[in-house]
């Protein structure tokens, strides 16, 4: 099978999938630690980023949509901290678009009111919000490998004593290149497909979507497919289904996808500009200043947010948006 078969296998299969089973995130025990699980002032400054956008599209009725919620972490501090917005909540529908029935209860006790969807497509049309941190990654991938005599596909399969092995394909008809034996190119087709599914609802009714994940902007030609488990890297055929597997996600792939689909691209830029762009130094003054004996713990989550040698470089965010609409915030 392709890697991105044997991906979508080991993360959703109903009976032993990861996220069908036993996705745990957050905590020393967990199998990762995202942003939001990290640090309170990450959902807060997003929130407020949100309703930042609302107030730029004249406060409409809109959907807050949320790609992949988690343990709904993000859209309970989200939610948390536009409290005081008026009329924001108010006009908002809550969307968590997850796949995941274990994480779906637990979103669901820390964002009561919230509809679920199983797609971005079921959610309902009108203006909307899209949030999506650590969603693009797990959209599974298909990988080739540059031989000496041209491309093939990276396959997952059984070798002599039907143990998981990775192989290659025969060569494929590709265009010839410059690359070098042993370059990987990766392609994510529902990466694909979520662009066009966000086309249509950013040309339909007008709305942004934000999604930060970790990626890059110029592909280093290397394997990016990984495996975690309590926070350490696996082998990604060792344990299927028990472990998140994820690939870095091609922003520069996402934004011409983006553009050529009419979409507004601002971005990709990192996590740690973003953060700063929006205030996070400011927050946690205020923050750090109000529980004193909580500022170091606070300085530490900052730093880990923003610092480029933490989550502050690797993680890249971009914004698309609907025409005509005034830049975004933090850009
Ligand atoms: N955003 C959260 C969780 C990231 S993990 C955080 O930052 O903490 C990825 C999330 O996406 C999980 O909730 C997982 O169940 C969900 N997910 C993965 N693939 C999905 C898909 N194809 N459709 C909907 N949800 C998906």
């Amino acid at each position: 099978m392709t890697v991105a078969e044997y991906m979508a296998a080991c993360l959703y299969d109903p009976e032993d999938g990861y996220y069908a089973t036993r996705p745990s995130i957050g905590g020393a025990n967990a199998d990762f630690l995202t942003a939001p699980e990290a640090s309170q002032m990450y959902g807060e400054l997003i929130g407020l980023w949100c309703a930042h956008e609302w107030d730029a599209l004249g406060k409409p009725a809109f959907n807050l949509i949320e790609l992949g919620p988690g343990r709904g972490v993000l859209m309970q501090d989200m939610l948390r901290a536009t409290q005081r917005v008026e009329g924001f909540q108010d006009s908002s529908n809550v969307v968590l678009v997850e796949v995941s029935a274990p994480l779906r209860d637990e979103q669901a006790e820390r964002v009561p009111q919230a509809e679920w969807a199983l797609r971005l497509d079921d959610a309902p049309p009108g203006a909307s919000l899209i949030i999506g941190n650590e969603f693009l990654d797990c959209l599974p991938i298909r990988q080739f490998v540059r031989g000496e005599d041209g491309w093939h596909e990276k396959l997952v399969g059984m070798d002599e004593v039907d143990q998981l092995t990775f192989g290659l394909s025969a060569a494929l008809p590709a265009p010839d290149s410059d690359d070098e034996p042993g370059t990987v190119r990766e392609v994510a087709p529902a990466l694909e497909s979520l662009i066009y599914e966000l086309e249509r609802r950013l040309h339909e009714a007008p709305g942004r979507a934000l999604l930060i994940d970790y990626g890059y902007v110029t592909p280093e030609g290397a394997d990016t497919l990984q495996a975690l488990k309590r926070h350490t890297k696996v082998d990604p055929i060792e344990t299927p289904g028990e472990a998140d597997l994820t690939a870095h996600v091609d922003f520069a792939r996402v934004a011409h996808l983006a553009e050529q689909a009419g979409l507004d691209v601002h971005g990709p830029i990192t996590q740690g500009l973003f953060l700063r762009g929006l205030g996070i130094e400011l927050r946690f003054k205020a923050l750090a200043e109000a529980n004193p004996p909580h500022a170091e713990r606070l300085a530490r989550e900052m730093h880990r947010l923003t610092s480029p040698d933490q989550m502050g470089a690797l993680f890249k965010v971009i914004c698309l948006s609907s025409p005509n609409l005034p830049p975004p915030a933090g850009f």
